[in-house]
């Protein structure tokens, strides 16, 4: 079994392009061209620089005493909450962005939730002066006053999405209108690896240097570059995709998935997709997503707005039917109490998303000797309002 993509941009049954005929020149541009460009010495030149000294990576691999100790295993925390903007977003933009320049555009689109992705793409492009246009939910910008303010002020463009349900969904279709309409000079920088072949592995190979950090640093520290685990949250996928990526095909490394429960799987309020999902097709690609018997997509639900996505990239669709990763399910309350637990214990505030990962202590037993790295995605400032509302602090 290959659990990496394969040469025709699927993971097992998941993953294609399955795109309106007006976009296939863009998406054709960028598959033809993006492994070559990639490869380039210079890209790779340019790519490792920003990453070092602009992001601030390696992001260390930190040995959580405390926490371990509490659970009895150990647990390293890989501390993606330390890159510049607080999450590991900016290693995909980064890398996209070099993409486009090499493609030789000069305006950039995206769409974006919460803002977390916007915000990292309006960083790139202030970066390279490039124009940057983010197309957001109505409801979305009033409900992210701040992430709003913040692609302003890095001079970004932000557009409201008017139709439909005004949340993210309507903002991709407005970023999709816009692609279609500007096929030459635009590039499109998707945030997560969701979309059509080739975005979830190009997404996936930015967000690689994750799980190449971890093998060096983990022979630093226990002589071997495996853990026995490694753990990440997922909301399309992204953090998941570059912490599991030099380990997919090495099954001594057991990978597990954390998907947004909500307020329970069998609530009707969750984004427990691949439990939940059934085989359908979100946004161009083939892979697990929510919906009813008509196949009409579920607004999915979880407190966390970086998990609140109502499919899962194909990489994790594989993962699941496969098996080769566990997934798991935290729900709202969970995850709120491991994100205080964390602060309390080691003094990291941690993103509501990866709150989420941290719960698993309470549901799965480690043994003393496992070596258990948990993907630390995201810092909590952002989530700071709902930690003091949730407990009122
Ligand atoms: C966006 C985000 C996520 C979810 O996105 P993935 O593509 O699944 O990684 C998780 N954690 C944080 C901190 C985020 O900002």
């Amino acid at each position: 079994m290959i659990y990496n993509i394969n040469e025709k941009g699927y993971y097992g049954d998941f993953g294609g392009a399955y795109i309106p005929e007006m976009l296939y020149p863009n998406v054709e541009e960028l598959r033809q061209n993006y492994l070559k460009i990639m490869a380039e010495p210079s890209f790779q030149e340019e790519f490792n620089a920003l990453l070092k000294d602009y992001v601030g990576r390696p992001s260390p691999l930190y040995f959580a005493k405390r926490l371990s100790a509490k659970y009895n295993t150990k647990i390293y925390l890989k501390r993606e909450d330390l890159n510049h903007t607080g999450a590991h977003k900016i290693n995909n933009t980064i890398g996209q962005i070099l993409m486009a320049k090499r493609l030789g555009k000069h305006r950039v689109i995206a769409e974006t939730g919460a803002g977390q992705h916007g915000v990292a793409t309006a960083t790139v492009c202030a970066l390279m002066g490039i124009e940057c246009i983010v197309y957001m939910g109505e409801i979305d910008i009033a409900r992210q006053a701040p992430n709003v303010a913040r692609m302003k002020m890095l001079g970004a463009k932000v557009v409201p999405a008017l139709s439909g349900s005004r949340t993210l969904k309507d903002a991709t279709n407005e970023a999709i209108r816009d692609w279609i309409n500007n096929p030459i000079d635009t590039h499109y920088i998707i945030g997560s690896v969701v979309g059509p072949h080739p975005y979830p592995d190009m997404v996936a190979r930015f967000q690689a240097v994750v799980s190449e950090e971890i093998q060096w640093q983990l022979k630093e520290k226990e002589g071997t570059n495996k853990p026995d685990y490694v753990v990440a949250c997922v909301g399309g996928g992204s953090n998941a995709a570059g912490a599991f990526y030099h380990y997919l095909e090495d099954t001594d490394v057991k990978l597990i998935a954390v998907e947004a429960a909500g307020k329970g799987i069998h609530s009707g309020e969750s984004a427990a997709t691949s439990v939940l999902g059934k085989e359908g097709i979100i946004h161009g690609s083939k892979t697990l997503l929510m919906q009813t018997k008509d196949g009409q997509i579920t607004e999915p639900y979880s407190i966390s707005a970086g998990l609140d996505y109502p499919g899962v990239g194909p990489m994790h669709a594989h993962l699941y039917t496969s098996g080769r990763a566990q997934f798991m399910s935290i729900t709202d309350d969970e995850a709120m109490t491991a994100g205080l637990e964390l602060s309390q214990l080691e003094g990291i505030i941690p993103a509501i998303e990866t709150s989420h990962s941290l719960a698993i202590f309470n549901e799965k037993k480690f043994k003393p000797t496992d070596i258990v790295v948990i993907n630390l995605s995201g810092r909590g400032d952002k989530d700071l309002q709902n930690y003091i509302d949730y407990f009122k602090l």
